[in-house]
């Protein structure tokens, strides 16, 4: 199992900023923790797309995945809504995607309990370009909305961000367990 996981932005390319606080550095750092915690054996590792606050393009970052031969795509980001009232997680897989579907409903569990918030589902894109251009089952995960005051607050702590990392990682367990 080769799972490469990406942390979205980087570099001049921010995301979702507020509060002084930006998506690029909340995703780094949750994507390298769980790069720490992750035990890879000998038919089992772990690729980041990015190690560091640098900016990838989304063509170089697919590019790299299916180079890779990767099983698995994590791509990992936050949300922003206008309103700023919007709260809660949320998977994407590519529209039509049965495996991506699958690799989405094994790490709900998992995400619903990153920020104990109102989960807002499973949904399909044909928009996402890392969804679209990657070859294997692929998600992508909105962590919560960095504009929602609470949320923003949560993802400033360490330990929030080593909790989500946890459970990414006994996601990747599971998802090894069961070889989907
Ligand atoms: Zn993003």
């Amino acid at each position: 199992m080769r799972i490469v996981l990406d942390p979205g932005h980087g570099g001049k390319k921010v995301g979702a900023s507020y509060y002084g606080l930006h998506e690029k550095d909340v995703v780094l750092d949750i994507a390298l923790k769980v790069h720490d915690k992750f035990i890879e054996k000998q038919d089992v590792w772990i690729a980041l797309t990015r190690m560091s606050d640098i900016h990838v393009s989304l063509r170089n970052r697919c590019i790299m995945a299916n180079a890779l031969m990767a099983t698995h795509f994590i791509s990992l980001h936050c949300n922003a809504c206008r309103s700023h009232k919007v709260s809660g997680a949320e998977i994407f897989h590519y529209k039509g995607s049965k495996r991506g579907r699958q690799l989405a409903e094994l790490f709900e569990p998992y995400v619903r309990k990153f920020l104990d918030q109102p989960f807002r589902g499973i949904k399909e894109s044909d928009r996402l370009y890392v969804l679209k251009h990657t070859e294997m089952p692929a998600i992508l995960i909105e962590i919560g909305f960095i504009d929602h005051k609470e949320t923003n607050e949560l993802l400033r702590k360490e330990e929030v961000r080593q909790h989500i990392a946890d459970l990414i990682v006994e996601a990747l367990n599971e998802l090894i367990k069961k070889k989907i």
